[in-house]
C-alpha cells in the first residue's frame, strides 16, 4: 500500500512562500493498492493528482473510488479541475459520501451549477457513480474494507478506515474534540491503525482561546487519540492557513515530546505499508 499526500491544508489554499514546504493545496490523499486507486477528499490537491493520473494512464481508462468526508469548499474544490473527469468516456469514478437529505449526485452537481462555474458536470465525459453512504462498512472489494463513522463538525463529516492485508490507514479530518460520542467514534476508527491521518488545525492554546465550536482539533488531542487507540504513526493534517512552515515544524517537535512517531503531512509525502 502506498499513501501519497496531494493537499494537506485546511480551510483555503495558501500559495504563499512561507507555507510551501508543507504545501498550500487543500485536502486530498491518494491510496494505491497495486492498480486499485482510492482517493480521500477532493480539495485543490486533486488537480495535481489528476495530471499525474493522466500521465501514468497514457490513454488507458481510469477507475477510482473517491471518498468525500463532507462538502465544505476545502474538500471539493478540486473536482471541477480534475482533468480525468473530462478526458475519457471510459474513465469511471465512484463517489462515496453522505449528503443526508439531498441526493449525493445533486450535491456534487450543484457545486458546478451556474453561476458558480462556467461549465456544469454534463461537460465531464467520464462515467461517475454516486453512492450515498451511512455510518458503517462500505463494500468496495474483496481485498479492501472501508468503514466510516461520523465526526464532530458543522454539517457533519465522515472519517474513514481503509484496511487491507498490507495495513490500515485512517483518514479522520475536520473533527472537534469534546463530544463523548464522536470522541469514541474517532478512537474506534483509529484502533490499531498503522497510519492515522488526523485534523490538527489549531494550536491547543488557539483552540482554547477562540476556536471552540469551529469543528476542528489540535495536535495535543491528536496525540491523545493515537496513544489511546494504539495506532502506530500519527500524521498531523489539515494545517491552518495561518500556520507557516516554521509553526508546523514547532508543532511536530512539541508533539514528539509526547509520542515519537509523529509527522506533519506535506504535499508530495509518501508512506509505504
Ligand atoms: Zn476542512
Ligand atoms: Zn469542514
Amino acid at each position: 500500500m502506498r499513501i501519497k499526500f496531494w493537499g494537506v491544508r485546511g480551510s483555503t489554499p495558501t500559495p504563499q512562500a512561507e507555507n510551501l514546504r508543507y504545501g498550500g493545496n487543500t485536502s486530498c490523499v491518494e491510496v494505491r493498492l497495486g492498480h486499485a486507486l482510492y482517493i480521500f477528499d477532493c480539495g485543490t490537491g486533486l488537480r495535481s493528482l489528476g495530471h499525474q493520473l493522466l500521465h501514468e494512464s497514457n490513454g488507458r481508462p481510469l477507475f477510482a473510488h473517491i471518498f468525500v468526508s463532507h462538502f465544505h469548499w476545502d474538500h471539493i474544490h478540486g473536482i471541477p479541475f480534475f482533468a480525468p473527469m473530462y478526458n475519457h468516456p471510459q474513465n469511471l469514478f465512484v463517489f462515496h459520501s453522505s449528503s443526508r437529505n439531498r441526493s449525493l449526485k445533486r450535491v456534487m452537481e450543484e457545486q458546478m451549477a451556474s453561476p458558480y462555474f462556467p461549465v456544469d458536470m454534463s461537460e465531464m465525459k467520464a462515467k461517475r457513480d454516486f453512492c450515498d453512504i451511512e455510518q458503517g462498512r462500505i463494500p468496495v472489494s474483496d481485498e479492501v474494507t472501508v468503514d466510516c463513522m461520523w465526526l464532530n463538525h458543522p454539517q457533519g463529516c465522515l472519517g474513514f478506515r481503509l484496511a487491507t492485508k498490507q495495513g490500515i490507514v485512517v483518514y479522520a479530518t475536520d473533527n472537534e474534540p469534546g463530544d463523548a460520542i464522536f470522541d469514541k467514534n474517532v478512537r474506534k476508527l483509529a484502533e490499531g491503525a498503522d497510519v492515522l491521518i488526523y485534523d490538527a488545525q489549531y494550536l491547543p492554546e488557539e483552540y482554547e482561546a477562540r476556536k471552540r465550536g469551529w469543528g476542528h482539533s489540535h495536535w495535543r488531542e491528536a496525540v491523545n487519540i493515537v496513544m489511546e487507540s494504539d495506532a502506530k504513526e500519527l500524521i498531523l493534517f489539515h494545517h491552518d492557513p495561518d500556520h507557516n512552515d516554521a509553526c508546523i515544524d514547532k508543532v511536530v517537535q512539541e508533539a514528539r515530546n509526547y509520542y515519537p512517531r509523529v509527522r506533519a503531512a506535506a504535499e508530495g509525502m509518501e508512506i509505504e505499508l
